[in-house]
């Protein structure tokens, strides 16, 4: 039997942590009972450096039930630097450790799917939400959108996937080598590799309390997900002065065709030819620069360039 570990990201959850611990609670103790995991198994809360009573109710939790233990940040570092903390601290006693959320909008009954897929070699088991029902009109389509830009540009990530994922130990080991300070989780799970599966769940509305994602943080991570793991967009730049770089020889002829059939102005044929060449010059020169930024950007990252699955000797 292998031990579990439920980590649970909390900043200002006062309003759902009660209901929250006894709901986990019953659940670790009810695999406890059927023998799936190990009576060693916890539930993790990280204190994202609330300002409420959170870790003031982590802390009576844990002096009821020792299956609960509790992380304080020393200050708010956002959701998925609390995920990372809480994630490298349960490493170290867990076999198999589960994110999710505090206001328990992912489905904890998926838990024992999660750990049945672990049983059968899984590394990683990513939780899809299998409909986006609860959420508005507004966030499910800008969500969809997101996910389909990202697949675009190249990004490897797994679609309606957010943070309720269960990895292994040595899952974890392999996301412990992206140095990265710009953390888009979701992104870098699938770059460590290992064997896979998926388990679907629907999505609940939070049960009480508000979001703590309000649209400035969430356009801010999708941005950092984009910048992190793409550098598309400089390729962009590139081919645009490239384009107007050609563009630019038809108007030079064009101009110099208009010029000597007599009717420009004296001075046009000058200005539109040089207009179009140093565009479309200093756009290509930007984005040559960009390509050696990128390379800048992709070697300071500093990833693992390999994880080794299995090795017989
Ligand atoms: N969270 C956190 N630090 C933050 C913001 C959020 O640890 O700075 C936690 C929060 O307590 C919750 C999870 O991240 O457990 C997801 O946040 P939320 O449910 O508010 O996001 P939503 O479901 O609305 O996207
Ligand atoms: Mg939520």
């Amino acid at each position: 039997m292998d031990t579990l570990y439920l980590v649970v990201p909390c900043y200002n959850e006062e309003e759902v942590l009660m209901e929250t611990s006894k709901r986990l609670i019953v659940k670790v103790s009810d695999l406890i009972k059927k023998e799936t995991i190990s009576e060693k198994s916890k539930i993790v809360f990280v204190d994202d450096g609330s300002k409420d009573k959170t870790w003031q109710i982590i802390e009576s939790l844990h002096k009821e039930n020792g299956l609960i233990s509790g992380i304080k940040l020393s200050r708010n570092r956002g959701h998925q630097n609390a995920l990372l903390a809480g994630l490298m601290t349960a490493k170290e006693h867990a076999d198999m450790v589960i994110s999710l959320d505090a206001d328990l909008q992912d489905d904890i009954d998926a838990i024992d799917k999660f750990i049945e897929e672990y049983y059968k070699g899984n590394d990683v088991v990513y939780g899809v939400r299998s409909s986006r029902e609860t959420d508005t009109f507004f966030k499910r389509n800008t969500a969809l959108g997101f996910y389909k830009f990202m697949t675009a540009l190249g990004v490897d990530i797994v679609n309606n996937h957010a943070d309720y994922r269960l990895m292994s130990k040595r899952a974890l080991e392999g996301l412990a080598s992206y140095r990265e300070i710009n953390l888009f989780l979701r992104g870098i799970v699938p770059l460590i590799g290992y064997k896979s599966s998926v388990v679907t769940y629907e999505r609940a509305e939070r049960f009480a309390g508000e979001s703590k994602y309000p649209l400035k943080k969430m356009l801010a991570f999708a941005f950092d997900g984009i910048t992190s793991f793409s550098i598309k967009p400089i390729r962009l730049i590139t081919s645009l002065g490239f384009t107007i770089f050609v563009l630019s020889l038809f108007t030079l002829a064009y101009s110099l065709i208009a010029k000597f059939t007599g009717n420009t102005v004296s001075g046009w044929t000058s200005i539109v030819s040089s207009i179009w060449l140093l565009g479309g010059i200093q756009l290509l020169a930007l984005g040559i620069i960009g390509e050696y930024i990128g390379k800048i950007y992709t070697e300071v990252k500093d990833r693992p360039r390999y994880i080794i699955d299995k090795f017989i000797n």
